[in-house]
Order: C-alpha cells, then sequence, then structure tokens
C-alpha cells in the first residue's frame, strides 16, 4: 500500500484530481458571481424611475415643510408591494434624513458616499452602478436615485437600496438553493466522470512505465540480459530505448573487463612461466662452474657461459618486449603521425636484416613499385611491426626467400611480408596474435621467441586505426599483410600550414 502511495501513478492522479476540484471551484464562483452581477444589474434596470417616481408622490404631498410623518404612511404601503427597498432621503450633503426601512432594521451610517449617486443622476443607464449601504457600509448595491424638494427650495435626494437585507437573505438562499445547487450537481458529475477516466488513463499510460521500472529493477540485481521491449517513438520508447542502448554497453563492457582480467592472469601465469625456464637455466650452468671450478674443461666452461648470456639475452627481450606492450596498452602512447615513404624504410630494414637472413642462406627480396605515394604513420613504430614480421620469418625459415610487397591501393598501401618457411598449422593461425601464444612447434624450439611480438605489431596497427592479417601459401610459408593510408592532397596543406 505504502509502495502505492510513493508511486508516480498515484502522484499524477492525485494532482490531476486536486487540480479538477480547483478548476471546479473556481467555475463555480466564477457562475455564481456573473449571475449575481447579472441580477443585480437586471434589478437596477427594471427600477431605474422607480426614485423618480417616489420623488414626484413625496413632492406633491410636500407643503413648504418636510413633514415626515405625511410621507411615511404612503412609503409604507410601497414596501409592501416591494418588500426589496430601502428608501432614504438625503440633504445635498449626503447626510441622512429619514430614512424607511423593515421593522427590525438597524442604520449605521449618518450619510452615504455621495460620488455614486451623481454618476446616476448623470447617466443612469450606464451599468451596474452601486451605492454605500446605510445599514451596511463596508458594502455596495444596486441604487436607484432622484432629486427632490425638501420644502422650501431645500433640495435633496431620494436614496434607494434595491435589494435590502431582508431581499438580500431571501435571495441568497433562492441563489444558494438553485445556482450553488445546479453548480454543484455539474461539478460532482465531472469530478466523477473525468476523474474516473483520467485516473484509468493514467493507470494505462504508467503501466508501461512501471513495467520498464520492473525490469530495471531486474538488471540492478545482476540479470543483465534484461531489455525494455520498445513498442513506441514516443519519450517512454526513447527512454527504452537509451536503457538498452546503455545496458548493451555496460554488458559489453562487462564481457570485456572479464576477458581482459582472464587475459591479465593468463599473462602471469605466462610471465611467470617464461622467466622461471631461463632463470632456472641460468641458475644451474653458474652452480655447475661454481661447484666444479677448475675440474671444468675450458671448451664446457665456455658453452657454460654461452648458454647463459644466450638465455640472459632472451631474458632482457622478454622484459623490453613486456614493457613496450604494457606502454602501448595504457593509451598514453600516440603514435606520431608523419608522411614517409614506405619504399625507402623497406629497402633501410632490408639492408639491416640481409646480414642475418644471409647466414641462414635466405635471400630478402623487396617488391617496391616506383612512384608509390607517401604513407601517414610513426615511421619508428612501423618499422617496429616491419622488423618482427622479418625476424620471424627468418626464423622460422630454414632457407629460401622472404618476399617484401608493397602495392598501392585507393588510399592505402598494402605491405606484404612473405615466406618460404613451414607456414603456421590452420590450429594456431586464430591465435598468433595473442600475447605469449606459440605455436607447438616454436615452443619446443632452443631458439623460441617470448610470443609477444606479433601482439606488439597489431597493437600498434590498431594505433594507426588498421588491421593485421595472416594467410598460409599451402605448405609454402605464411604471408602477412597491413594497409597503411596514404597522405591526401588536405593532408599536405594542412602539415604545410603547420610548418
Ligand atoms: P615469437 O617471439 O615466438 O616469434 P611472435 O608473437 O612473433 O612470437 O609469434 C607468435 C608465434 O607465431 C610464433 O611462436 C610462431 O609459432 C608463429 N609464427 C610467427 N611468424 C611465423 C612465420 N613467419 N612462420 C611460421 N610461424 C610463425
Amino acid at each position: 500500500m505504502k509502495k502505492l502511495f510513493q508511486s508516480f501513478y498515484w502522484k499524477l492522479s492525485l494532482v490531476f484530481l486536486l487540480l479538477l476540484i480547483a478548476l471546479g471551484v473556481a467555475q463555480v464562483t466564477i457562475t455564481y458571481n456573473s449571475s449575481m452581477q447579472f441580477v443585480r444589474q437586471a434589478d437596477q434596470k427594471l427600477n431605474l424611475n422607480l426614485a423618480r417616481n417616489m420623488a414626484a408622490e413625496f413632492e406633491a404631498e410636500l407643503d413648504d415643510e418636510l413633514d415626515i410623518s405625511s410621507i411615511k404612511s404612503s412609503i409604507h404601503d410601497m414596501m409592501v408591494v416591494n418588500p426589496r427597498i430601502e428608501i432614504y432621503l438625503l440633504d445635498s450633503s449626503g447626510k441622512i434624513i429619514a430614512y424607511f426601512i423593515e421593522k427590525d432594521g438597524e442604520v449605521k451610517a449618518d450619510s452615504v458616499n455621495m460620488e455614486p449617486v451623481y454618476r446616476f443622476l448623470n447617466d443612469p443607464q450606464s451599468d451596474l452602478i452601486l451605492g454605500q449601504d446605510p445599514r451596511n457600509p463596508s458594502l455596495n448595491k444596486p441604487i436607484s436615485v432622484a432629486e427632490l424638494d425638501l420644502g422650501n427650495r431645500k433640495p435633496g435626494y431620494v436614496y434607494i437600496i434595491l435589494g435590502g437585507e431582508q431581499y438580500d437573505s431571501a435571495l441568497s438562499m433562492l441563489e444558494n438553493s438553485y445556482f450553488l445547487r445546479t453548480s454543484l450537481k455539474v461539478f460532482g458529475i465531472i469530478l466523477l466522470v473525468t476523474g474516473t477516466v483520467g485516473v484509468i488513463l493514467f493507470g494505462f499510460l504508467t503501466r508501461r512505465l512501471r513495467g520498464m521500472a520492473n525490469i530495471i529493477e531486474k538488471f540492478d540485481r545482476g540479470d543483465l540480459d534484461q531489455r525494455v521491449p520498445v513498442k513506441s517513438n514516443d519519450e517512454i520508447g526513447r527512454l527504452a530505448q537509451s536503457f538498452n542502448s546503455m545496458a548493451d554497453t555496460l554488458q559489453e563492457n562487462v564481457r570485456e573487463l572479464k576477458k581482459t582480467d582472464q587475459l591479465r592472469r593468463e599473462l602471469i601465469a605466462n610471465v611467470s612461466h617464461d622467466l622461471r625456464s631461463p632463470l632456472a637455466s641460468i641458475q644451474g650452468y653458474l652452480e655447475t662452474i661454481l661447484l666444479k671450478g677448475n675440474e671444468l674443461s675450458d671448451e664446457k666452461r665456455e658453452k657454460y657461459f654461452d648458454t647463459i648470456l644466450k638465455n640472459t639475452v632472451g631474458l632482457r627481450k622478454m622484459v623490453d618486449e613486456l614493457f613496450e606492450l604494457s606502454k602501448l596498452d595504457t593509451q598514453h602512447v600516440k603514435p606520431d603521425m608523419e608522411p614517409f615513404s614506405i619504399s625507402d624504410l623497406v629497402q633501410d630494414i632490408t639492408l639491416k636484416f640481409e646480414p642475418r637472413a644471409e647466414k641462414k642462406n635466405i635471400q630478402i627480396n623487396p617488391k617496391c613499385p616506383s612512384g608509390l605515394p607517401l604513407v601517414k604513420g610513426d615511421i619508428a613504430m612501423v618499422e617496429r611491426v616491419l622488423s618482427n614480421l622479418i625476424e620471424n620469418a627468418i626464423q622460422y625459415s630454414e632457407k629460401g626467400s622472404i618476399e617484401i610487397k608493397l602495392t598501392a591501393n585507393n588510399s592505402t598501401v598494402a605491405i606484404q611480408v612473405k615466406d618460404s618457411g613451414p607456414g603456421i598449422s590452420e590450429k594456431d593461425l586464430p591465435y598468433i596474435f595473442d600475447r605469449f601464444y606459440r605455436a607447438e612447434k616454436s615452443r619446443s624450439r632452443s631458439s623460441g621467441g617470448t610470443g609477444l611480438g606479433l601482439a606488439i605489431a597489431k597493437k600498434i596497427l590498431e594505433l594507426h586505426g588498421q588491421d593485421i592479417d595472416v594467410q598460409n601459401r599451402d605448405g609454402n610459408g605464411a604471408v602477412f599483410t597491413f594497409k597503411l593510408e596514404t597522405v591526401q592532397i588536405s593532408d599536405k596543406n594542412v602539415s604545410k600550414e603547420s610548418k
């Protein structure tokens, strides 16, 4: 129950009902006031000449002196016929000289405000004119006024309040019973019908919100597969769409985080394993050298030191590559993009690796067509990618050749490194870019690398917005392909301007 009172539906319905009641009260009040205004105006119009007729009658009865008692009886007759009126005789300043009201009445004012009197005499046809009621000076009521000679040519006025107190209460009773009851009845019907329809409609409209809140609660409790059905394109539909896409992103991020966490665990396991083996070997050889001392032949000692050195170099390479990869991962590293000639870079790298390749009877053949456009990239990083690929090509081939082929496409230059080695087994192909992944064959080799070279190459190309692809050449070696964007005319302008 508490939940219902806290619900949006309840608040909406309550505000709607309160608004409905406020509107109803305003409507009843406005109807009542305008009806009152109409009745009063009609009353004044009907009795426009009442004061004048009365003044004519009084003047006929008055001689030189004002004789109140002589006119009292005729007034009494009039008031019997018309109990709604109260008659006052005023002098020229508005002072009440005599009054004729119902028996129990009490007159509280000595004089009346003359402004409405003059207004009535000047323009009796104008809109409703309200004059001060001497019995209740704070109230203004419809009046009828006429000039009167009070005898001896003393000017005065007949001042009639239309709708005296007795009549007012009778009228208000009538009004209460008629206007109010009718208005209240209409208002009651409107409140019942509109209120019921409104509350049902709100219930229907907020049903989608309630459904959405339930789904979001389930999502919040950990069921990340929950999605809100999108049934329309209105605000609620858009809200559902936004929630769904937010949930997709969140779910994807959680998946990524889990994957990264898994990778991190594997990385630690691999690093410890790959560090342990060379370290154990170094320790073993050093202990043997110390233990055997002079017993060891020079030839053996040299062999042991050679193995220790190889293991140390391997360890150093691994630590360097790990450091490089973690630096690339931090996202603080941004490639320093600049235009350069990929042909020149390939020629330089070929020269660098030729001595090593020749030792294994391998030929490096760069195929760089003339007129290739400049490419955009971080030269040092691209050199690292090419070096890693050529190093692998030399390392995993016994003899043969390595071809480095450049091909210009629309807005890119494709770079291919083909070797004539054993190639990569289908089983290993999907994993060779993973960190620390080494194919079975390479693992067993004593010369095996760290398993980080291709992961570094892939990461560098990712930072360049590019991918790297590998394919087997049916037992004739492997071919690695990646692309670099060429420099467009607009890029040249920008770099010239910035110089
Ligand atoms: P590694 O330091 O072991 O060379 P890489 O990340 O460079 O690590 O390569 C991962 C694995 O991919 C290698 O262990 C090897 O099994 C395989 N590989 C890479 N390049 C070649 C290639 N040209 N020919 C055959 N196998 C390759």
